[in-house]
């Protein structure tokens, strides 16, 4: 896929802001494992939150291709600025955005859109998150009001100052052929019963945000159902199939990131008289760190046209998703070893994306859930 030339000026803009912003204090945040709010804020200056939201929403009125371009360059420099995005965009809006009715998306997308507040989505729980449909959270109708109980797992967005929504599903009822009805509902932060619990202690994406979150006897209006009564997991399911592509383009970022860095320091650095970049065993190391990015790339490049062009894009996404992901933790190891012990110190980009890459074979879908995909779509 040639980009366009509006999405080849985006790239550009955020490859500066990636650049010139998020790099030289980013390794700060990450130590502190703090959310890095005044980053976030720009980004929504910039207009990224609002990437592929209509201008009727104070969105900039592009596409969800143009969203996964500006997520490579961000995953590129750091991966914790990209989930950020990634999730407030592909989990906070887009469902909204996609099902939500016009009174919900007139009230909550312009401030999601502008980055002055980011939303979260809660499918995951502490019992399954692969299993999606084991959902064990109840959603009961009570006059008017939905009354939410139950907890979710590792949801990203969902704690911070300026988080204004988690969307999650429920088990709203019983079908007729005796499998759960799963719905979708907005519960505004704030709302009784609804606690946010102190941040994980994660391995990586280290200034982002992810906590559990807990309801007990939560009541929001019946309104806020989200989209069609017993779609909820079915409509999450269409979601993940772009959110694929978006992390694809973020892991492929991260990959690149990786061959960045090992071009630079291989240059640089001497052992035994000589530059360790003049040594065939780190150029090997680096020409497939390469190849390893060039197929990513394609990989998502070749979901998103088939996505934009309104065509089945499924199994693309799922292959997309399962190469990146490999291809960033891959090269985050190869990188890793090619800065030898700097490699291990967490102020150096590379040492990031070794902790970070690893959550991309595992998040939206792990990879054994992308093989399935794939094989079911080969007639498995
Ligand atoms: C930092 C972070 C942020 C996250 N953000 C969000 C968020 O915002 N919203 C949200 O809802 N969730 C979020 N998640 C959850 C994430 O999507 C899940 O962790 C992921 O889907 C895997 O679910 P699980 O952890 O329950 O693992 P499980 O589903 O229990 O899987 C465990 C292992 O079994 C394998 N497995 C499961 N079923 C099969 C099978 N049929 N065949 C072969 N292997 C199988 C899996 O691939 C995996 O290797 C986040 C997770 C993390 C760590």
């Amino acid at each position: 896929m040639q980009l366009s030339d509006e999405h080849e000026a985006l790239r550009a803009t955020v490859e500066e802001f990636a650049q010139k912003e998020v790099a030289p204090v980013i390794g700060e945040y990450y130590i502190k494992e703090k959310f890095p709010y005044d980053l976030v804020a720009q980004m929504g200056e910039m207009g990224l939150f609002g990437l592929p939201v209509p201008e009727e929403y104070d969105g900039m009125g592009g596409d969800y291709v143009a969203l996964c371009v500006a997520l490579e360059e961000l995953g590129r420099v750091d991966q914790s600025v990209a989930i950020t995005l990634e999730a407030g965009v592909s989990l906070g809006i887009m469902p909204l955005l996609r099902f939500g009715s016009d009174e919900q998306k007139g009230r909550w997308l312009p401030d999601l859109a502008t980055g002055r507040h980011l939303g979260g989505f809660g499918l995951t729980e502490a019992g399954g998150g692969s299993d999606a449909g084991a959902t064990r959270t109840t959603a009961k109708l009570d006059g008017d009001h939905w009354v939410i109980n139950g907890t979710k797992a590792f949801i990203t967005n969902s704690g911070t100052d300026i988080t204004s929504l988690v969307t999650v599903t429920a088990v709203t009822d019983k079908q007729s052929d005796g499998k759960k009805e799963i719905s979708a509902i907005l519960v505004p932060s704030g709302t009784p019963g609804f606690t946010v619990a102190p941040s994980y202690s994660k391995v990586g994406w280290n200034a982002s945000d992810t906590h559990e979150l807990s309801f007990d006897d939560v009541r929001v209006p019946a309104e806020n159902l989200v989209g069609t009564r017993g779609r909820g997991y079915a409509q999450f399911l269409s979601i993940l199939d772009e959110g694929r592509v978006a992390i694809a383009a973020l892991s492929t970022g991260a990959a690149q990131g990786c061959v960045d860095e090992s071009l630079r320091y291989a240059r640089e650095r001497e052992a035994f008289g000589h530059a360790i970049g003049s040594y065939q065993g780190i150029q090997f190391k680096i020409a497939e760190m390469e190849a390893r990015t060039v197929c990513a790339r394609l990989a998502w490049h070749d979901a998103a046209e088939k996505m934009a062009a309104g065509q089945p894009f499924k199994k693309e996404a799922a292959v997309a998703k399962l190469v990146s992901s490999n291809a960033a933790m891959d090269n985050a190891r190869d990188a890793t070893q090619i800065f030898g012990g700097y490699g291990f110190m967490n102020e150096y980009p590379v040492a990031r994306h070794y902790r970070d890459s690893k959550i991309l074979e595992i998040g939206e879908g792990t990879s054994e859930v992308q093989k399935i995909l794939i094989a079911r779509h080969l007639g498995m």
